[in-house]
């Protein structure tokens, strides 16, 4: 079997480096002996050949660039994740720096970028508007950066009610022009919202380890409709060190998971592990 991982991070703690980081890890646990090198080793002997080493900051897209400078079945996306919007205090200049980085020859997206309301706060209306705004700003900056450099767009969209996602929608209507891949990662969703983007020239949908888990009922139906529509859209992903596949839930996701999702995939709901590689190939063409 061969796998492309389309989103992963081997640029975040604790993969890269063995630093546990915000991870509940066992003192003796070897993954904290480990670093990016050998978790992109291990995932290599499972038969991932390429992956996406993805960026939800500057400092993590420098370190996706670095990474993927020096391995030939490695790429970069270098974005700024919504969550980051309250931290970056110059949204004009965060847009320079990612415009350098950018440029590198080894990466193939801008992202991850989107909208992000899960945690925010609503007690305070002022604060909660002001922290939309800067999303959207920082959101409708990437756009523009991968329109200008020809590169695919990765959206980073969730909410636990549907606003994020109409709004997403929105913003991509306005700004985004449908050229390169867009890449719906870790897709989740209203029906509609999945209905709308699926009609999107050059859409893309990425499912992860958390497809597994017993109430993602949402989840593997998002997958039904996007196979029935067009199955040329699936692409595979791990999101590591976050959302470990089933039955590994709740630990640090190791790169090489990605099999065990691969397989519940094939499994459960008839994915052609074929055409999903091909679609990778196709959808950031590497
Ligand atoms: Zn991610």
């Amino acid at each position: 079997m061969q796998i492309i991982d389309t989103h992963c991070h081997y640029n975040l703690e604790p993969l890269y480096s063995g630093d546990p980081f915000c991870f509940k890890v066992k003192e003796n646990d070897p993954i904290l002996k480990m670093n990016w090198q050998d978790h992109w080793k291990k995932a290599q002997e499972h038969g991932v050949t390429k992956s996406v080493v993805v960026g939800p900051g500057l400092s993590s897209s420098q370190k996706a660039v670095e990474i993927a400078s020096n391995n030939e079945g490695l790429f970069a996306a270098v974005g700024i994740h919504p969550e980051r919007a309250n931290k970056i205090i110059d949204i004009d200049q965060a847009m320079i720096e990612l415009e350098k980085l950018a440029k590198n020859k080894k990466v193939v997206a801008i992202g991850e970028t989107g909208l992000d309301y899960f945690y925010l706060k609503t007690d305070d209306q002022n604060e909660f508007e002001e922290i939309k705004q800067r999303q959207e700003k920082l959101f409708i900056g990437q756009i523009k950066l991968a329109q200008k450099l020809n590169l695919s767009l990765i959206l980073h969209v969730r909410d636990k009610e549907e606003n994020a996602y109409h709004q997403a929608l929105k913003i991509i209507e306005k700004y985004w022009q449908f050229n390169n891949s867009l890449i719906f990662h870790c897709v989740s969703g209203p029906t509609s919202y999945i209905e709308k983007a699926l009609a999107f020239k050059k859409s893309y949908f990425g499912f992860d380890g958390n497809i597994t888990f017993k109430k993602a009922e949402e989840i593997r139906e998002i997958f039904k409709l996007v196979q029935k529509t067009d199955s040329k859209k699936i692409l595979l992903e791990t999101d590591a060190p976050y959302l470990a596949p089933e039955p590994h839930r709740g630990q640090v996701c190791e790169p090489l998971m990605i099999i065990e999702t691969a397989n519940y995939l094939e499994k459960n709901l008839e994915a052609n592990l074929k055409e999903i590689y091909q679609n990778s190939l196709d959808a950031f063409g590497i």
